[in-house]
């Protein structure tokens, strides 16, 4: 693994280790929990989201990457909510390039979109340094697809995913695949983004806030998907790691790469090297639980070592997993994921 080195000769490095002697390399932030979609799995119909006082300000945002990046923080990705509907989130994205990656204290900013605003955004994403972008992408069926984001049209979709790739971005599709909803389709995705030159990752839904659909009734473990693809398809496991939970496979026949995000069925937290930020500014060591620590308000009370100080007490807290289980009644953790960031 890349040894990163100390941000400057006065200052001791000191990288962010947990409890479980495992290091956070890695933060996503989400910048906004506001979206131009509401896919089923994700959000309710009306959602309220925040008024945007209580979001943090672009300044607030870098401060906190400055300070995780000076503690070895080598990849940030940005997320939402749709973080490309925040208003002027290029020049967000121009500041960070332009201190960490210009830099190259930062390996990688990426982003987790679903690709409504990349036709007219990608170009200027691909200036800035942003190489690789996910695209959530659950359907190619434009019915299915307005069913599922109840808002969004997916030809749109497609040109904003050309849009990338024409702009020389690398583009991974992430589907949720669920029971009933999908799961005839995850053979076209399949043979679709291979065909285009994208990876594929599947991910399992995860009990996160309430929704209108049955999350045990569209549960759909990434094993079974797993079992019934091996019945067309050769796929060979790969060492490939990107720093995430995906576990990745080579499809033989296309020569692909197929990853598959198993929260449920397999627990990946043994090698958790990341942390997520939410757009009030509180740091969740753990999707599926409830510590945090407020980096706003240390911010605002204490600036730079207020913030470092926070850094110190999240590790002590980081968990050692989450317990999702989807037969519960109630959600696992009441925050939706567009909350915390996916
Ligand atoms: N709006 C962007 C998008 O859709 O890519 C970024 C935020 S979205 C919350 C990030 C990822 O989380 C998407 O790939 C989405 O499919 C996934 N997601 C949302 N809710 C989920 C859930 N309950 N379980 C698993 N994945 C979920
Ligand atoms: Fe919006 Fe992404 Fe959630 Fe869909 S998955 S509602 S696009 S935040």
């Amino acid at each position: 693994m890349h040894q990163p080195s100390p941000p400057s000769p006065s200052a001791p490095f000191r990288p962010l280790i947990d409890g479980f002697g495992r290091q956070v390399t890695y933060l996503r932030v989400s910048v906004t929990d506001r979206c131009d979609f509401r896919c089923t799995y994700c959000m309710g119909e009306d959602m309220t989201f925040l008024p945007k006082s209580e979001v943090l300000s672009f300044e607030e945002i870098q401060a906190i990457i400055s300070a995780f990046v000076a503690r070895g923080v080598r990849k940030v990705r940005l997320t939402g909510g749709e973080p490309l509907v925040r208003r002027d989130i290029i020049k967000l994205i121009e500041a960070i390039s332009a201190t960490h990656l210009a830099s190259g204290q930062l390996e990688e900013l990426t982003i987790t979109t679903n690709g409504s605003q990349l036709g007219v955004q990608a170009e200027r994403l691909a200036t800035l340094g942003i190489k690789r972008i996910n695209v959530s992408l659950d359907t190619l069926d434009s019915e299915r697809f307005k069913e599922i984001t109840r808002r969004g049209r997916l030809g749109q979709v497609l040109d904003g995913i050309d849009a990338a790739q024409n702009a020389g971005i690398a583009v991974k599709i992430n589907m949720v695949p669920m029971r009933g909803v999908n799961d005839d389709e995850i053979v076209p995705l399949l043979e679709w983004a291979h065909g285009r030159g994208f990876d594929l990752t599947l991910i399992e839904a995860m009990p996160l806030g309430e929704v209108a659909i049955d999350r045990a009734e569209a549960h759909l473990s990434l094993r079974e998907v797993r079992d019934r693809l091996t019945e067309c398809y050769r796929l060979e496991p790969i060492a490939k790691r990107t720093g995430g939970p995906a576990r990745y496979m080579r499809v033989a026949e296309t020569g692909g790469t197929l990853g598959f995000i198993t929260p449920l069925s397999h627990n990946f937290c043994e090698s958790c090297n990341r942390v997520r930020l939410t757009c009030t500014g509180a740091l969740y060591m753990c999707l599926g639980q409830e510590d945090r620590v407020d980096l706003r308000a240390a911010f605002r009370e204490g600036g730079e070592e207020g913030l470092d100080a926070a850094l110190d007490r999240a590790m002590i807290l980081k968990p050692k997993g989450h317990d999702f289980v989807i037969d519960r009644a109630q959600p696992a953790v009441a925050r939706h994921m567009s909350v915390t960031g996916g």
